[in-house]
């Protein structure tokens, strides 16, 4: 097995971790892009959006509905949601992640 996000998932690999249930779980992002930035991923491996079907409306919505709960918890009272898709959507890690952030003052309008 190579997938970062399932080693991470499996424990052989260290992670802040912030949430976890049978599901899912939320780590902080290793190269954070503002002051708070974590990841949600589920524990099945799916590449990304791309790949995923009807089968998995469950979990993403759950993904999706986590989000403001961690946000709160940790201070946040907005943030962003970023999710990339494929090569040409700048991903880097092959296993789907929500990515969640900020709280700092570097907001850019896109
Ligand atoms: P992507 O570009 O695939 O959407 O984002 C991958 C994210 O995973 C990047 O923000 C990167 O900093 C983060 N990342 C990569 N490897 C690790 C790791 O081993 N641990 C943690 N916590 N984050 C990682
Ligand atoms: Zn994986």
């Amino acid at each position: 097995m190579t997938c970062i996000f399932c080693k991470i998932i499996d424990g052989s690999i260290p992670s802040k971790k912030i949430f976890e249930n049978h599901e899912l779980i939320a780590f902080h992002d290793a190269h954070p892009v503002d002051k708070v930035h974590f990841l949600i991923t589920p524990k099945k491996h799916i590449e990304n959006l791309i790949a995923c079907s009807e089968i998995d409306k469950d979990i993403i919505s759950n993904m999706l509905l986590l989000a403001p709960k961690l946000a709160k918890e940790l201070g946040l009272k907005g943030f962003r949601t970023m999710i990339n898709s494929g090569v040409e959507g700048g991903q880097e890690v092959f296993h789907m992640h929500f990515h969640v952030y900020g709280g700092g003052s570097k907001l850019v309008k896109i």
